[in-house]
């Protein structure tokens, strides 16, 4: 293929991600999104391997690489449940960055092509960033990775000094980057160029370390930020234009969600990178321990929760990581559609960091083909809760918890949440009275209007199913 029309490819490719995510915004054009961003990537890929960079000889070992990491990948999608995604996710990010530390040292050490004055000093410097934002978001997406499946606990770990840390070893970074720079041969520069590496491998695990369970979203959305300035330092590196274009396109739409996220967390930003939320918490503070009793808590059958909701004229839904685990987002929509044959009002309310990643319920209820005009965002709908019969959370917690608002020493205090109990009725589906990710107490349980189901959302769901049907 000539560079000319390799170029036009790159062009097309960078036109359909920008499509592709335009498409992405909208839960009713995403799926066409995604197939943008496929044909893109395909040409994308194509355009590079028959490209002019790549010679007759080095093509076999692209394709078996191809072939290789394809497999791998097509695997891990196949074999991935639902509820591991966000888990997956975090390791892809951690992949971005160590494909960034790759190519870095591979284009240092590569003498093939000599760069002088201006140039060699641009080179070097690309080197270095990319070097230090790969290992960065490797070392951190790996923790990450740990917290999300529940490897690492999700207390925040809080070093004496540890802002102090930080910056001392900026300081570090820059001084050797220096060092890196005025450095003569390839042998000079690998030592400053190693002890950055190691600085900003143990940077990325301090970062994700200091962070707590709540503040978890903000994280996983910055670390695919990171992932997007990696990859575009890496194009950078390798003078590859549609490379700069895509990361710069996931870095820029990262750092936007990181953003909304905090917004939606009343957190700054700032703030959480530099850690320390959640250090509050309570003593036991661990996900999926049994929360201190504070009172009576009222049980409901499956059969006493269908009549409450065949009786209700305006019923909300809130799903949580539990509809997740349990995969009963299929039962919920029969649930809807049983109930809104009958006339009920039905409609889902969605917190912006339910479950485990950005978007997480949309693609659950998308997936289930529950219509999306009947999907709120929180904003649309908290203040609905008074006008509402029954709130029936299914596998929610940290969402729904009073004690953002009431209690200013809790964790998650000052978190935006789903005001279920202004309902009339307020059901909570779980298995038990375990807290949620963030390890945080939940008041709800205890109010007078609220009512547990306690068992598995799915064969919960179901048997309220069979009573509505009935
Ligand atoms: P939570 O983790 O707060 O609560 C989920 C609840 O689901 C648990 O209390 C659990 O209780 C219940 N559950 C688990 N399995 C089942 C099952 N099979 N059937 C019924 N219930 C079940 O989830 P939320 O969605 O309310 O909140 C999300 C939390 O995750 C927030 O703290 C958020 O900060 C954090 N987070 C979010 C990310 C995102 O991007 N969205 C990323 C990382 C973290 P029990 O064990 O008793 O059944």
């Amino acid at each position: 293929m000539s560079l000319s029309l390799a170029t036009v490819a790159y062009l097309g490719a960078a036109i359909l991600f920008i499509m592709s995510l335009g498409g992405l915004s909208n839960p009713e054009t995403s799926r066409r999104g995604n197939l943008f961003g496929m044909i893109g990537m395909a040409l994308a890929v194509l355009a590079t391997v028959y490209g002019p960079r790549v010679s007759e000889a080095g093509l076999a070992w692209v394709i078996g690489a191809l072939v290789l990491g394809g497999g791998i990948g097509l695997y891990a999608a196949k074999v991935v449940k639902m509820t591991q995604m966000p888990e997956l996710v975090a390791l892809m990010h951690s992949l971005v960055g160590l494909a960034a530390c790759l190519v870095g040292y591979a284009s240092y050490i590569d003498t093939s092509v000599q760069f002088e004055g201006a140039e060699k000093i641009i080179h070097e410097v690309e080197i270095y960033i990319g070097i230090l934002i790969g290992a960065v978001t490797f070392s951190g997406s790996l923790v990450a990775f740990g917290k999300l499946n529940g490897k690492i606990g999700g207390k925040p770990l809080l070093l004496p000094g540890r802002h102090w840390l930080n910056l001392v070893a900026l300081l570090v970074v820059i001084w050797f980057g220096r060092e890196f720079i005025a450095a003569k041969t390839v042998a000079e520069g690998m030592t400053p160029l190693i002890i950055m590496t190691v600085i900003s491998l143990l940077f990325g695990v301090h970062m994700v370390m200091a962070i707590g369970g709540a503040d978890m979203p903000v994280v996983v959305s910055m670390l695919n930020s990171y992932s997007g300035w990696a990859a575009a330092a890496t194009g950078f590196m390798l003078s590859n234009d549609l490379l700069i274009v895509t990361g710069a396109l996931v870095g820029s739409s990262g750092a936007i969600l990181s953003y909304i996220m905090c917004n939606a967390m009343n957190r700054n930003f700032i703030s959480v990178i530099a850690g320390g939320f959640g250090s509050g918490a309570p003593a036991k503070a661990a996900s999926g321990e049994a929360a201190q009793p504070q009172g009576e808590v009222v049980p409901v059958s499956a059969a006493d929760t269908a009549e409450l909701l065949r009786d209700a004229k305006s019923v909300v839904i809130v799903p949580g990581y539990g509809m997740a685990v349990a995969q009963a987002q299929h039962t919920v929509n029969e649930i809807t559609k049983t109930l809104r044959d009958k006339g009920v009002n039905v409609r889902f309310a969605i917190h912006p960091v339910a479950g485990r990643m950005p978007g997480h319920m949309n693609v659950l209820l998308a997936e289930a083909k529950v219509p999306y005009d009947i999907v709120m965002e929180m904003d649309e709908i908290n203040e609905d809760f008074p006008d509402t019969d029954v709130a029936m959370v299914i596998g929610a917690n940290d969402i729904v918890n009073p004690a953002a608002q009431d209690d200013p020493t809790s964790p998650i205090a000052g978190m935006p949440v789903l005001e279920v109990w202004k309902a009339k009725t307020s059901i909570v589906m779980k298995r038990s009275m375990a807290s949620g990710y963030a390890g945080v107490d939940n008041p709800l349980f205890y109010k007078e209007n609220n009512r547990m189901l306690f068992g598995d959302a799915k064969k919960m769901l179901d048997e309220v199913l069979v009573a509505l049907r009935s």
